[in-house]
């Protein structure tokens, strides 16, 4: 852990999630030679992607190469944005089918004419390493085995290879999604927090998150989350991911820290800035995530991780 902001006279120290993302990695890698040495079996992952949404084929390229680094198979099924429901679901079933497939995942969202909640739920409970099956969703919610989607579980990792103490403690998650906000909320819950979850038609929301001693923040808006909407000390999880092309809003979010985000908005066209205001909240977080370089790195480690869990339990 390091400070930043040291120019601003600030605290926070930063959670990152990129030690951790590597020694799970490693872990799932070791677990699937010892599977391959002594049962002859190597884990198989199927990532299906429909359309060209240029963010959609980053992050399954992600997942691909993560998959190749831990030994698994991988496949990546890349279809035109004309495919259909009806198409989309038998190549559902055929994957549902194979016995050398042990995760599918359809990388959302999906083309707007896809009936998405048909594709999720076609999906073989088994091989649901997103865990956006009902099944594993209500599984989640009574406190059994389930798959969890791969962003909350990435978090409650991180806190806990943090030493940040979950129970007894006041938790506040922001936003609601089935991806991030409400999986989250059970996971914390289950481990004894007392937890607020906030979305849009919350009223006065920083009346609400200054309470938490543990700010959870899934929303997809840009800074939002300033300083008056955390409590002192608070250690704070900034999972969005929002692209910032315009330098004076760079020079907003970053203070006099901005020097580097300029440099890469120059090289790159944009920089990536979470929905936690960065300068502000280093004023006042005790513990912060970096955007990028936190959460983000944390969910593609836990989807080789689920889906090492997927072949485990099927073949066992
Ligand atoms: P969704 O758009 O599905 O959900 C956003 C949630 O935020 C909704 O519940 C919405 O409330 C709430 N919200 C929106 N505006 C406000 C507001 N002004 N005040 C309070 N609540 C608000 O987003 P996701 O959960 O899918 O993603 C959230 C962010 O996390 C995005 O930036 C996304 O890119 C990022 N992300 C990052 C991942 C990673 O690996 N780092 C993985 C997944 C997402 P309501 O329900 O009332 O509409």
């Amino acid at each position: 852990m390091y400070t930043i902001g040291q120019q601003m006279e600030t605290s926070a120290s930063l959670l990152e999630g990129g030690p951790l993302a590597a020694k799970i990695k490693q872990e799932v890698k070791a677990e699937i030679e010892e599977m391959v040495r002594t049962r002859g079996v190597r884990p198989g992952l199927a990532a299906v992607r429909v359309g060209d949404d240029p963010a959609s084929a980053v992050y399954v390229g992600n997942k691909i190469k993560a998959c190749e680094e831990v030994g698994i198979r991988s496949e990546h099924h890349a279809l035109p944005a004309t495919t259909s429901t009806a198409e989309l679901l038998d190549l559902i079933a055929s994957l549902n089918s194979r016995d050398d497939v042990d995760g599918i995942l359809t990388q959302l969202p999906l083309p707007a004419g896809i009936d998405e909640r048909a594709i999720i739920e076609a999906i073989d409970p088994a091989k649901d390493v997103d865990g956006f099956h009902p099944v594993n969703v209500g599984n989640l919610a009574l406190g059994r085995p389930a798959f969890v989607p791969c962003t909350p579980t990435g978090i409650i990792e991180l806190l806990l290879h943090s030493d940040v103490e979950i129970r007894g403690t006041r938790a506040c998650v922001v936003g609601r999604s089935q991806i991030v906000g409400r999986p989250m909320a059970q996971l914390l819950l289950q481990r004894d927090a007392t937890v607020t979850i906030c979305h849009s038609r919350t009223r006065d929301l920083a009346s609400v998150t200054r309470e938490a001693d543990l700010l959870i923040v899934a929303i997809g808006r840009t800074g939002m989350i300033g300083r008056e909407h955390i409590k002192p000390g608070a250690t704070v999880v900034d999972v969005g991911m929002n692209k910032v092309t315009d330098p004076v809003q760079v020079r907003e979010l970053f203070g006099p820290d901005a020097e580097k985000r300029l440099d890469v908005l120059s090289k790159r066209g944009f920089t990536l800035v979470g929905d936690v205001h960065p300068a502000g909240a280093a004023e006042v977080a005790g513990r912060l995530t970096p955007v990028p370089g936190g959460v983000g790195l944390l969910t593609v480690a836990m989807l080789m991780k689920n889906t090492l869990q997927a072949a485990t339990r099927r073949r066992s």
